[in-house]
Protein backbone atom coordinates (compact mmCIF):
# COMPACT_ATOMS: atom_id res chain seq x y z
CA UNK A 1 0.00 0.00 0.00
CA UNK A 2 1.01 3.14 -1.08
CA UNK A 3 0.32 6.30 1.01
CA UNK A 4 0.27 10.42 0.33
CA UNK A 5 0.13 12.51 2.90
CA UNK A 6 -0.26 16.50 2.23
CA UNK A 7 1.18 18.14 4.82
CA UNK A 8 3.95 17.94 7.43
CA UNK A 9 2.00 19.18 9.92
CA UNK A 10 0.27 17.57 13.17
CA UNK A 11 -2.27 15.10 11.72
CA UNK A 12 0.18 14.01 8.85
CA UNK A 13 2.78 12.84 11.19
CA UNK A 14 0.07 11.60 13.48
CA UNK A 15 -1.15 9.22 10.32
CA UNK A 16 2.41 8.33 8.83
CA UNK A 17 3.30 6.93 12.32
CA UNK A 18 0.38 5.03 13.05
CA UNK A 19 0.40 3.38 9.28
CA UNK A 20 4.14 2.93 9.72
CA UNK A 21 3.15 1.03 12.78
CA UNK A 22 0.13 -0.98 11.96
CA UNK A 23 0.59 -1.89 8.17
CA UNK A 24 4.11 -3.02 7.71
CA UNK A 25 4.22 -3.24 4.28
CA UNK A 26 2.73 0.45 3.60
CA UNK A 27 5.21 3.10 2.03
CA UNK A 28 4.50 6.37 2.64
CA UNK A 29 4.97 9.88 0.32
CA UNK A 30 4.64 13.37 2.49
CA UNK A 31 4.40 15.69 0.10
CA UNK A 32 4.89 19.55 2.21
CA UNK A 33 6.81 22.62 2.95
CA UNK A 34 9.41 21.82 5.34
CA UNK A 35 7.94 24.63 7.85
CA UNK A 36 7.95 24.13 11.33
CA UNK A 37 4.43 23.49 13.06
CA UNK A 38 2.21 26.54 14.09
CA UNK A 39 2.14 25.63 17.45
CA UNK A 40 4.93 26.04 18.84
CA UNK A 41 3.19 24.42 22.56
CA UNK A 42 0.56 22.17 22.24
CA UNK A 43 -1.56 21.44 25.94
CA UNK A 44 -4.52 19.25 25.97
CA UNK A 45 -5.72 16.72 28.76
CA UNK A 46 -5.60 13.05 29.10
CA UNK A 47 -6.07 10.16 31.61
CA UNK A 48 -3.45 7.76 29.61
CA UNK A 49 -0.09 8.15 27.83
CA UNK A 50 -0.37 10.42 24.71
CA UNK A 51 2.77 10.41 21.90
CA UNK A 52 3.79 13.97 22.87
CA UNK A 53 3.85 13.10 26.74
CA UNK A 54 7.83 12.87 26.14
CA UNK A 55 8.21 16.78 24.82
CA UNK A 56 5.96 17.72 28.32
CA UNK A 57 6.88 20.77 29.79
CA UNK A 58 4.72 21.22 32.51
CA UNK A 59 1.78 18.99 33.97
CA UNK A 60 -1.19 19.96 36.52
CA UNK A 61 -3.53 17.81 38.99
CA UNK A 62 -6.02 21.10 39.11
CA UNK A 63 -7.02 24.19 37.39
CA UNK A 64 -8.36 27.56 37.89
CA UNK A 65 -11.37 29.37 36.11
CA UNK A 66 -12.43 32.58 36.59
CA UNK A 67 -15.50 33.44 34.73
CA UNK A 68 -18.42 35.18 36.11
CA UNK A 69 -16.41 37.38 38.58
CA UNK A 70 -15.69 34.09 40.91
CA UNK A 71 -13.05 32.04 40.48
CA UNK A 72 -13.33 28.19 40.29
CA UNK A 73 -10.95 25.62 41.26
CA UNK A 74 -10.55 22.64 39.21
CA UNK A 75 -9.20 19.85 41.30
CA UNK A 76 -8.23 16.79 38.48
CA UNK A 77 -8.07 13.23 39.61
CA UNK A 78 -8.84 11.55 36.52
CA UNK A 79 -7.34 13.59 34.32
CA UNK A 80 -3.71 15.52 34.01
CA UNK A 81 -3.42 18.68 32.06
CA UNK A 82 -0.43 18.83 30.22
CA UNK A 83 1.10 21.39 27.89
CA UNK A 84 4.45 19.92 26.14
CA UNK A 85 6.88 21.02 22.89
CA UNK A 86 4.68 20.61 20.08
CA UNK A 87 6.92 21.89 17.21
CA UNK A 88 9.66 19.54 18.79
CA UNK A 89 7.33 16.46 18.92
CA UNK A 90 6.91 17.27 15.61
CA UNK A 91 10.47 17.84 14.12
CA UNK A 92 11.05 14.85 15.93
CA UNK A 93 8.28 12.92 14.17
CA UNK A 94 8.80 13.41 11.12
CA UNK A 95 12.78 12.67 11.89
CA UNK A 96 11.42 9.37 12.89
CA UNK A 97 8.73 8.65 9.88
CA UNK A 98 11.73 9.37 7.54
CA UNK A 99 14.35 7.15 9.56
CA UNK A 100 11.81 4.10 9.05
CA UNK A 101 13.20 4.19 5.81
CA UNK A 102 9.26 3.67 4.43
CA UNK A 103 8.83 6.77 3.89
CA UNK A 104 10.27 10.20 1.54
CA UNK A 105 9.43 13.79 1.83
CA UNK A 106 9.06 15.70 -1.06
CA UNK A 107 9.57 19.63 0.09
CA UNK A 108 6.94 21.13 -1.87
CA UNK A 109 3.75 22.59 -1.87
CA UNK A 110 0.82 20.13 -3.76
CA UNK A 111 -0.74 21.96 -6.36
CA UNK A 112 -4.05 19.72 -7.04
CA UNK A 113 -4.98 16.53 -6.22
CA UNK A 114 -6.74 14.70 -9.27
CA UNK A 115 -9.09 11.28 -8.30
CA UNK A 116 -9.31 8.85 -10.69
CA UNK A 117 -11.13 7.10 -7.88
CA UNK A 118 -8.76 4.46 -8.09
CA UNK A 119 -5.06 5.93 -7.64
CA UNK A 120 -5.26 9.38 -7.31
CA UNK A 121 -2.83 11.97 -8.14
CA UNK A 122 -1.30 14.66 -6.16
CA UNK A 123 0.77 17.14 -8.41
CA UNK A 124 3.17 19.71 -7.05
CA UNK A 125 5.96 21.84 -8.68
CA UNK A 126 8.20 19.49 -10.59
CA UNK A 127 6.01 16.57 -10.34
CA UNK A 128 3.72 14.05 -9.17
CA UNK A 129 2.68 11.52 -7.23
CA UNK A 130 0.55 8.55 -7.55
CA UNK A 131 -0.76 6.39 -4.63
CA UNK A 132 -3.34 4.21 -3.38
CA UNK A 133 -4.56 6.82 -0.92
CA UNK A 134 -4.19 10.45 -0.32
CA UNK A 135 -4.70 11.81 2.94
CA UNK A 136 -4.80 15.37 2.99
CA UNK A 137 -4.47 17.70 5.88
CA UNK A 138 -3.78 21.11 3.86
CA UNK A 139 -7.63 23.56 3.40
CA UNK A 140 -10.01 22.62 1.65
CA UNK A 141 -11.23 25.77 -0.32
CA UNK A 142 -15.15 24.51 -0.46
CA UNK A 143 -15.22 24.10 3.23
CA UNK A 144 -16.29 27.63 4.88
CA UNK A 145 -16.44 26.98 9.05
CA UNK A 146 -19.33 28.45 10.85
CA UNK A 147 -16.54 30.34 13.64
CA UNK A 148 -12.95 30.44 14.07
CA UNK A 149 -11.06 30.92 17.16
CA UNK A 150 -8.57 33.34 17.01
CA UNK A 151 -5.47 33.48 19.71
CA UNK A 152 -2.26 34.74 20.11
CA UNK A 153 -0.04 33.36 22.72
CA UNK A 154 2.96 34.65 24.45
CA UNK A 155 5.73 33.06 26.50
CA UNK A 156 7.28 35.46 28.80
CA UNK A 157 9.55 35.91 31.71
CA UNK A 158 9.83 38.30 34.24
CA UNK A 159 10.52 38.34 38.45
CA UNK A 160 8.50 35.19 39.68
CA UNK A 161 5.92 35.33 36.84
CA UNK A 162 5.20 31.42 36.91
CA UNK A 163 4.85 31.32 40.78
CA UNK A 164 0.80 30.89 40.27
CA UNK A 165 -1.75 28.40 39.42
CA UNK A 166 -2.82 27.61 35.97
CA UNK A 167 -5.36 29.17 34.89
CA UNK A 168 -7.78 27.34 31.87
CA UNK A 169 -10.01 30.27 30.94
CA UNK A 170 -10.06 33.96 32.92
CA UNK A 171 -12.62 36.34 32.05
CA UNK A 172 -10.90 39.37 32.77
CA UNK A 173 -10.42 40.80 29.74
CA UNK A 174 -13.05 42.93 27.72
CA UNK A 175 -15.44 41.12 25.85
CA UNK A 176 -16.48 43.98 23.27
CA UNK A 177 -19.52 41.06 22.77
CA UNK A 178 -17.31 38.44 21.99
CA UNK A 179 -16.16 35.50 23.70
CA UNK A 180 -12.84 36.25 24.51
CA UNK A 181 -10.64 34.58 27.13
CA UNK A 182 -6.78 34.34 28.38
CA UNK A 183 -5.38 31.66 29.33
CA UNK A 184 -2.30 31.38 31.26
CA UNK A 185 -0.01 28.71 32.29
CA UNK A 186 2.99 29.02 34.49
CA UNK A 187 5.98 27.12 32.89
CA UNK A 188 8.67 27.74 35.06
CA UNK A 189 9.37 29.88 38.02
CA UNK A 190 9.76 32.87 35.97
CA UNK A 191 8.37 32.17 32.74
CA UNK A 192 4.11 32.25 31.72
CA UNK A 193 2.36 31.37 28.89
CA UNK A 194 -0.45 33.75 28.29
CA UNK A 195 -3.33 33.34 25.42
CA UNK A 196 -5.80 35.46 24.28
CA UNK A 197 -9.10 34.03 22.70
CA UNK A 198 -11.24 35.52 20.41
CA UNK A 199 -14.28 34.44 18.04
CA UNK A 200 -14.04 37.72 16.47
CA UNK A 201 -10.87 40.03 15.04
CA UNK A 202 -9.17 41.32 17.63
CA UNK A 203 -5.97 43.45 19.13
CA UNK A 204 -4.64 40.45 20.99
CA UNK A 205 -1.89 42.58 21.89
CA UNK A 206 -3.38 44.95 23.92
CA UNK A 207 -5.56 42.08 25.94
CA UNK A 208 -2.31 40.47 26.64
CA UNK A 209 -0.62 43.72 27.80
CA UNK A 210 -3.37 44.69 29.58
CA UNK A 211 -3.97 41.23 31.47
CA UNK A 212 -0.13 40.84 32.03
CA UNK A 213 -0.39 44.16 34.15
CA UNK A 214 -3.76 44.40 35.57
CA UNK A 215 -4.18 40.73 36.45
CA UNK A 216 -0.74 39.16 37.05
CA UNK A 217 0.11 42.63 38.30
CA UNK A 218 3.18 42.82 36.14
CA UNK A 219 5.05 45.80 35.54
CA UNK A 220 7.13 44.72 33.22
CA UNK A 221 8.31 41.62 30.96
CA UNK A 222 10.65 40.00 28.42
CA UNK A 223 8.71 38.16 25.61
CA UNK A 224 10.51 34.85 24.89
CA UNK A 225 8.11 33.42 22.25
CA UNK A 226 4.89 34.32 20.41
CA UNK A 227 2.67 32.37 18.51
CA UNK A 228 -0.52 32.96 16.86
CA UNK A 229 -3.35 30.92 15.15
CA UNK A 230 -6.81 30.59 14.06
CA UNK A 231 -8.61 27.33 13.99
CA UNK A 232 -11.60 26.54 11.84
CA UNK A 233 -14.74 25.54 13.46
CA UNK A 234 -17.59 23.76 11.77
CA UNK A 235 -20.73 23.30 13.67
CA UNK A 236 -21.94 19.76 12.34
CA UNK A 237 -18.13 18.68 11.64
CA UNK A 238 -17.62 18.14 7.73
CA UNK A 239 -18.29 14.63 5.86
CA UNK A 240 -15.36 12.41 5.52
CA UNK A 241 -14.95 11.87 1.87
CA UNK A 242 -15.82 8.49 0.48
CA UNK A 243 -13.12 7.91 -2.35
CA UNK A 244 -9.27 7.50 -2.20
CA UNK A 245 -8.59 11.53 -1.20
CA UNK A 246 -9.26 11.83 2.26
CA UNK A 247 -9.09 15.09 4.44
CA UNK A 248 -7.84 15.12 7.51
CA UNK A 249 -6.84 17.35 10.63
CA UNK A 250 -8.75 20.57 11.57
CA UNK A 251 -9.11 21.48 8.17
CA UNK A 252 -11.55 18.49 7.82
CA UNK A 253 -13.47 19.99 10.86
CA UNK A 254 -11.57 17.26 13.35
CA UNK A 255 -10.94 20.39 15.84
CA UNK A 256 -13.77 20.32 18.63
CA UNK A 257 -16.10 23.01 18.12
CA UNK A 258 -17.01 23.92 21.54
CA UNK A 259 -13.15 23.71 22.69
CA UNK A 260 -11.09 24.26 20.09
CA UNK A 261 -8.60 21.65 21.25
CA UNK A 262 -7.66 19.12 18.32
CA UNK A 263 -4.57 17.23 18.88
CA UNK A 264 -5.99 14.18 20.95
CA UNK A 265 -8.66 13.96 18.62
CA UNK A 266 -6.26 14.09 15.72
CA UNK A 267 -4.54 11.11 17.19
CA UNK A 268 -7.48 9.65 18.04
CA UNK A 269 -8.71 10.18 14.04
CA UNK A 270 -5.32 9.05 12.89
CA UNK A 271 -5.43 5.40 15.04
CA UNK A 272 -8.59 4.95 13.39
CA UNK A 273 -7.93 5.44 10.09
CA UNK A 274 -4.43 3.15 10.65
CA UNK A 275 -6.38 0.69 12.10
CA UNK A 276 -9.18 0.55 9.19
CA UNK A 277 -6.78 0.63 6.42
CA UNK A 278 -4.36 -2.19 8.21
CA UNK A 279 -7.60 -4.49 9.07
CA UNK A 280 -9.81 -4.09 6.12
CA UNK A 281 -8.14 -2.08 3.62
CA UNK A 282 -10.84 0.06 3.61
CA UNK A 283 -12.82 3.31 4.57
CA UNK A 284 -14.93 5.06 5.12
CA UNK A 285 -14.08 6.05 8.66
CA UNK A 286 -15.19 8.50 10.50
CA UNK A 287 -14.35 9.42 14.48
CA UNK A 288 -17.59 8.54 16.43
CA UNK A 289 -19.83 11.67 17.32
CA UNK A 290 -22.31 10.33 19.87
CA UNK A 291 -25.97 12.80 19.52
CA UNK A 292 -25.11 14.12 23.20
CA UNK A 293 -21.90 16.22 21.90
CA UNK A 294 -22.97 16.77 18.25
CA UNK A 295 -26.26 18.89 20.16
CA UNK A 296 -23.97 20.33 22.48
CA UNK A 297 -21.71 21.47 19.85
CA UNK A 298 -23.96 22.73 17.56
CA UNK A 299 -25.49 24.70 20.43
CA UNK A 300 -22.15 26.10 21.41
CA UNK A 301 -21.84 27.41 17.85
CA UNK A 302 -25.18 28.92 18.04
CA UNK A 303 -25.05 30.89 20.60
CA UNK A 304 -21.82 31.83 19.53
CA UNK A 305 -23.27 33.61 16.64
CA UNK A 306 -25.97 34.87 18.32
CA UNK A 307 -25.32 36.04 21.87
CA UNK A 308 -21.18 34.81 22.44
CA UNK A 309 -22.19 37.15 26.00
CA UNK A 310 -24.05 34.30 27.64
CA UNK A 311 -21.32 31.69 26.97
CA UNK A 312 -19.61 33.03 29.96
CA UNK A 313 -22.46 32.39 32.43
CA UNK A 314 -22.41 28.71 31.12
CA UNK A 315 -19.07 27.79 31.55
CA UNK A 316 -19.11 29.25 35.20
CA UNK A 317 -22.06 27.21 36.00
CA UNK A 318 -20.52 24.19 34.53
CA UNK A 319 -17.30 24.50 36.31
CA UNK A 320 -18.91 25.76 39.70
CA UNK A 321 -21.51 22.62 39.08
CA UNK A 322 -20.02 19.84 38.15
CA UNK A 323 -16.18 17.80 38.81
CA UNK A 324 -13.53 18.64 36.76
CA UNK A 325 -13.08 15.52 35.45
CA UNK A 326 -16.67 14.77 34.55
CA UNK A 327 -16.79 18.87 32.44
CA UNK A 328 -13.11 17.41 31.21
CA UNK A 329 -13.88 14.14 29.90
CA UNK A 330 -16.71 15.59 28.44
CA UNK A 331 -15.66 18.69 26.93
CA UNK A 332 -13.36 15.71 25.41
CA UNK A 333 -15.80 13.59 23.89
CA UNK A 334 -15.02 10.69 26.63
CA UNK A 335 -17.03 10.78 28.92
CA UNK A 336 -18.84 7.83 30.39
CA UNK A 337 -22.19 7.97 31.39
CA UNK A 338 -21.75 8.59 35.01
CA UNK A 339 -20.09 11.39 34.21
CA UNK A 340 -22.40 12.83 31.23
CA UNK A 341 -25.11 12.85 33.60
CA UNK A 342 -23.11 14.34 36.04
CA UNK A 343 -22.56 17.61 33.45
CA UNK A 344 -26.02 17.22 32.28
CA UNK A 345 -27.11 18.25 35.80
CA UNK A 346 -24.68 20.76 36.14
CA UNK A 347 -26.24 22.69 33.05
CA UNK A 348 -28.36 26.12 33.80
CA UNK A 349 -32.17 24.93 32.90
CA UNK A 350 -31.93 26.45 29.41
CA UNK A 351 -28.57 24.47 27.99
CA UNK A 352 -31.13 21.55 29.04
CA UNK A 353 -33.43 22.35 26.82
CA UNK A 354 -31.17 22.66 23.90
CA UNK A 355 -29.47 19.44 24.61
CA UNK A 356 -33.25 18.12 24.34
CA UNK A 357 -33.55 20.29 20.75
CA UNK A 358 -35.18 23.02 22.28
CA UNK A 359 -34.01 26.37 21.86
CA UNK A 360 -33.23 28.47 25.26
C1 LIG B 1 -0.50 28.48 17.30
C2 LIG B 1 -1.40 27.29 17.50
C3 LIG B 1 -1.52 26.71 18.77
C4 LIG B 1 -2.35 25.60 18.95
N1 LIG B 1 -2.40 25.03 20.20
C5 LIG B 1 -3.15 23.93 20.37
C6 LIG B 1 -3.17 23.29 21.65
O1 LIG B 1 -2.52 23.75 22.60
N2 LIG B 1 -3.92 22.18 21.81
C7 LIG B 1 -4.66 21.63 20.78
O2 LIG B 1 -5.31 20.60 20.97
N3 LIG B 1 -4.66 22.23 19.56
C8 LIG B 1 -3.94 23.35 19.33
N4 LIG B 1 -3.94 23.95 18.09
C9 LIG B 1 -4.87 23.43 17.06
C10 LIG B 1 -4.32 22.22 16.27
O3 LIG B 1 -3.96 21.18 17.16
C11 LIG B 1 -3.10 22.61 15.40
O4 LIG B 1 -3.50 23.62 14.51
C12 LIG B 1 -2.57 21.44 14.59
O5 LIG B 1 -1.32 21.82 14.05
C13 LIG B 1 -3.52 21.03 13.49
O6 LIG B 1 -2.96 19.98 12.74
P1 LIG B 1 -3.23 19.86 11.18
O7 LIG B 1 -2.45 18.73 10.70
O8 LIG B 1 -4.69 19.87 10.94
O9 LIG B 1 -2.68 21.23 10.56
P2 LIG B 1 -1.16 21.67 10.48
O10 LIG B 1 -0.40 21.15 11.64
O11 LIG B 1 -1.21 23.16 10.28
O12 LIG B 1 -0.65 20.97 9.17
C14 LIG B 1 -1.11 21.34 7.90
C15 LIG B 1 0.05 21.13 6.98
O13 LIG B 1 -0.34 21.29 5.62
C16 LIG B 1 0.68 22.01 4.94
N5 LIG B 1 0.09 22.52 3.71
C17 LIG B 1 -0.86 23.48 3.56
N6 LIG B 1 -1.17 23.62 2.25
C18 LIG B 1 -0.41 22.73 1.58
C19 LIG B 1 -0.27 22.37 0.20
N7 LIG B 1 -1.00 22.97 -0.76
N8 LIG B 1 0.62 21.42 -0.14
C20 LIG B 1 1.37 20.78 0.80
N9 LIG B 1 1.27 21.06 2.13
C21 LIG B 1 0.39 22.01 2.49
C22 LIG B 1 1.18 23.00 5.95
O14 LIG B 1 2.46 23.49 5.62
C23 LIG B 1 1.20 22.11 7.19
O15 LIG B 1 2.38 21.34 7.27
C24 LIG B 1 -3.12 25.06 17.87
C25 LIG B 1 -3.01 25.68 16.62
C26 LIG B 1 -2.17 26.77 16.43
C27 LIG B 1 -2.10 27.40 15.06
Amino acid sequence: MHVTLVGTGLSSLLLAEALLRRSPKARLTLVGPRRPLGAHLLSYWSDRPTPFDPFEVASWRALDVFAAGRLHHVPLTRYRYRTVRGRDWAETALARVLASGRAEHVDATALRIDDDLVRPTVVFGGGQVSSDWVFASSADPTATPDAVQQFEGWLVEAQGAGARAPVLMDFRTESAGDLRFVYALPLGPHRLFVEHVSYRPCLHRFALEQYLREVVGLKRWELVDRELGATPLFRDGLPRSEGRVVRIGVAAGLAKASTGYAALRLWRDAEAVAAALAERGELPVRLKWPSLYRVADRFFVDLLRRDPTHLEALLAALFSAADGDAVLAFLDEQAGPAEQARVARAMPEWLSSALLGERP
